[in-house]
């Protein structure tokens, strides 16, 4: 029997692939560069070599593998498998990546299918993660942008056309910031890591004391980190920025759990670094706002799997679809 199915995490700067059991565990992983202005034929390329690698790395031929899943981020056409919008790999824009994997590794009978990256992602803590036993999980990723993925009843909620889960781009100011998606005020353009550096950096610029006023003076590139880092060591200001930025979230988490009455809310990426400087006030935040009933039966926590959650939850997906499509 098939009982294996392959993720692949198709990321801006990495391709990631592995070989995940039934129960979620990854057997095999390998990761390579997605080298994206060599084009779309050699990203394809190297996607299916990625996942010929990390199959054979786990020793296994091809029919024992189900099915292989691909994460990958934009909105897509998920029934076509095609990549509809792409910011960070334009090169992708209107190709049917599914079934340009699927050719290029040429299994017979093999199902590749086409997920969103964050989607995946909170499948893959649904499945094999935090939220194993979750009714209504919502995942937001912390990251350069903020996305989000939504599962209930152990399925991905797609919406009615599969572009459900923009948790990034709720808006939480009235008049706020423009965000690249043409709205204003996004929770993303306040509280995604690059937010977090911009408030840092205004509030430098306006003569805010700080032990990162001389990296911001120098123009070196602040990250996340080094702000978590500075507020460890004591710097005041660093503290303020991330637990303002974990008010933004609670905000963002109270219409989340208004709209969807979670027992779940979990956290990804590389801010929840800060651990629980940012999630207490999150978690306050959403205290303050949200109906009580419902906030006393919600987890607020991070997510588990870090940088294999796509991987996991693109093959996870994979397996359960590719079921269902057989039956
Ligand atoms: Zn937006």
């Amino acid at each position: 029997v098939a009982e294996h199915a392959i993720g692949i995490d198709l990321g801006g700067t990495f391709i990631k692939a592995g070989v995940v059991d039934r129960g979620g565990r990854v057997v095999s992983r390998v990761s390579v560069p997605t080298e994206v202005a060599q084009g779309t034929e050699a990203i394809i390329g190297r996607m299916a070599q990625a996942a010929q690698d990390a199959r054979r790395l786990a020793g296994l031929g091809w029919d024992r593998v189900a099915a292989v899943g691909i994460g990958s981020p934009g909105a897509l056409d998920l029934n076509e498998g095609v990549v509809l919008v792409s910011p960070n790999i334009a090169c992708l824009e209107g190709r049917a990546l599914a079934r340009e994997v699927r050719q290029t590794l040429d299994v017979k009978q093999l199902a590749v299918t086409l997920e969103n990256d964050a989607n995946a992602a909170a499948y893959g803590e649904f499945w094999a993660g935090a939220g194993r036993d979750a009714r209504a999980l919502v995942l937001f990723t912390l990251g350069t942008g903020i996305g989000g993925g939504i599962v209930l009843d152990g399925r991905i909620w797609h919406g009615a056309h599969g572009f459900a889960g923009e948790l990034g781009h709720m808006a939480i100011f009235a008049d706020g910031l423009p965000c690249g998606c043409g709205n204003h005020g996004c929770v993303e353009v306040y509280a995604s890591a690059t937010g977090m550096v911009r408030r840092l950096v205004e509030a430098v610029r306006g003569g805010r004391p700080t032990r990162l006023a001389e990296a911001v003076r120098r123009g070196d590139a602040v990250r996340g980190r080094d702000i978590h880092e500075a507020a460890l060591a004591g710097d005041a200001l660093a503290r303020e920025v991330i637990e303002e930025t974990g008010r933004f979230l609670g905000i963002a988490t109270t219409n989340v759990i208004h709209i969807f009455n979670p027992d779940l809310v979990l956290f990804a990426g590389g801010m929840t670094g800060a651990g629980n400087m940012l999630l207490d006030p999150i978690r306050q935040e959403a205290r303050r706002r949200a109906f009580r009933a419902a906030f006393e039966r919600v987890r607020l926590d991070f997510a588990k799997l870090g940088n294999d959650a796509g991987m996991i939850g693109a093959a996870g997906w994979a397996l359960r679809t590719s079921a269902t499509s057989a039956s």
